[in-house]
């Protein structure tokens, strides 16, 4: 497109002087192949990129976009908040303010501490988890992703899982060997461990419904199963609702168990994305006994120069307290109707698939292996990616920008109103067509 710059000469820009051209690794659209799209604004449910082209958003930003790019009530908050000043390393009255948001929709967390990123809140969950136990070792299972700290990259799911990576270099062996990896949706895996290092397992970390590797939910009763087990020997559950919290549904991926008749209230649980609304917030929460662990009432320490930002807290503010029950039936509403589109646009193309959800949550599985159902990362990772690649370049050429990767989840935001699920409704038939190859 004349007068405007390239997506193409962007990236050899960026890739020139950032690894990879991207500052998170699944950005690069390494897995689907391409260039990625190098977005200038977005606003409800579009992103606009550097060549002037206009996309519907699958992406969210991750998860963080509930209400839809841009809403004008955050970014109100965000302009107001930011006028009296970015940040003063000092208490700000909106901190308890966001906290008590959390805590009135989670019934687990009694008290929460603000991080700015997912990958804190869960490494500062298990530095609590060992400090309240005494004991050093923890249990992940494999394809969740808990963020980028050296403990929690075996076997993770998220950019791991695109690239196939089955770990990090640069993890120390001392400190890989202190997890342990089970599969996902196992009681017997998850027993043997903890019968083979009996009184040594501090926690078992868990996303609330795994939505790193696609969308895996939890079996009836495994997550109610995980408690019990860890309480009886004295280990501490970490659920992770970095993803989930406030997304799955108003009170995370908690709140759809209990609905299922399963109340699993988690020692610790950790949320991110959702409650910064776009900019940089994430909280540790749960039990006060076990909050109070951290310093300065207690011997565990944590602590953050930007933590509790008043910008990003505004921001989170003002989307959880927009975040009413219209906005979770709009998000259920869009959920449903796309899941559904999708799954029969395949059927029709005669292309193998699955269509997994965890509330508002969905991700679509792609080839003949994984069409029974998907329960843990090894059936996940034989899912067909190239049919995914082939599916996402014909949305993308249709101009709805999907996850560039099959292990993602598809997010819909309160903006996507019914005229925009009808644009990429119509989209579908070809893109199946292409994912058949
Ligand atoms: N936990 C889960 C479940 C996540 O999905 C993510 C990020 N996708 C993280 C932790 C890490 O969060 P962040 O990227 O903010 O560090």
């Amino acid at each position: 497109m004349s007068g405007h710059v390239t997506n193409e000469e962007l990236f050899a820009r960026a890739r020139a002087v950032i690894p990879g051209g991207v500052d998170s690794p699944v950005r690069a659209y390494g897995s689907v192949g391409g260039t990625p799209r190098f977005v200038t604004s977005a606003e409800g449910a579009h992103v606009t990129d550097a060549e002037g082209r206009r996309y519907i958003d699958l992406v969210a930003s991750w998860g963080p976009a509930l209400l839809g790019h841009a809403h004008p009530e955050v970014v109100a908050a965000v302009q107001e908040a930011a006028a009296r000043g970015l940040s003063f390393g000092a208490p700000t009255p909106a901190e308890a303010e966001l906290v008590e948001e959390i805590v009135a929709r989670v019934p687990a967390v009694q008290k929460a501490r603000l991080v700015s990123t997912g990958t804190e809140a869960t490494m500062t969950a298990i530095r609590l988890a060992r400090g309240a136990t005494g004991r050093d070792l923890l249990v992940k299972f494999a394809g969740h992703y808990h963020g980028h700290s050296d403990g929690l990259l075996a076997a993770a799911g998220s950019g791991l899982a695109t690239f196939a990576l089955p770990g990090s270099a640069g993890v120390p062996a001392a400190i890989a060997a202190q997890t342990l990896v089970v599969p996902y949706n196992d009681r017997a895996a998850l027993e043997a461990v903890f019968a083979a290092h009996p009184g040594q397992i501090a926690a078992v970390i868990t996303e609330a419904a795994a939505a790193n590797m696609g969308v895996v939910a939890p079996a009836s009763g495994f997550t109610t199963f995980v408690a019990e087990l860890c309480h009886r020997e004295g280990a501490l559950l970490i659920s992770d609702e970095v993803l989930t919290g406030f997304r799955a549904a108003a009170g995370g991926y908690a709140q759809v168990l209990a609905e299922a008749g399963e109340q699993v209230l988690p020692d610790l649980a950790t949320f991110g994305k959702v409650i910064g609304g776009g900019l940089p917030v994430a909280a540790v929460g749960g039990r006060a006994d076990v909050m109070d662990l951290l310093a300065p009432t207690g011997p565990v320490y944590q602590a953050g120069t930007l933590s509790g930002n008043p910008v990003a807290v505004a921001a989170g503010l003002a989307t959880l307290r927009l975040a009413d029950d219209a906005v979770y039936a709009r998000l259920a509403a869009a959920s449903g109707a796309l899941s559904a589109a999708v799954g029969a646009a395949l059927d029709e193309a005669s292309v193998p698939h699955v269509v997994q959800h965890a509330g508002t949550l969905f991700s679509v599985f792609f080839g003949a292996e994984v069409a029974g159902g998907v329960p843990d990362y090894a059936t996940a990772q034989r899912q067909d990616a190239a049919a995914y690649g082939r599916f996402f370049h014909a949305m993308l050429d249709a101009g709805v920008s999907l996850p560039p990767s099959a292990f993602e989840a598809w997010f819909v935001t309160a903006a996507h109103d019914d005229a925009v699920i009808d644009r990429i409704v119509a989209a579908l038939p070809a893109a199946a067509r292409a994912a058949a190859g």
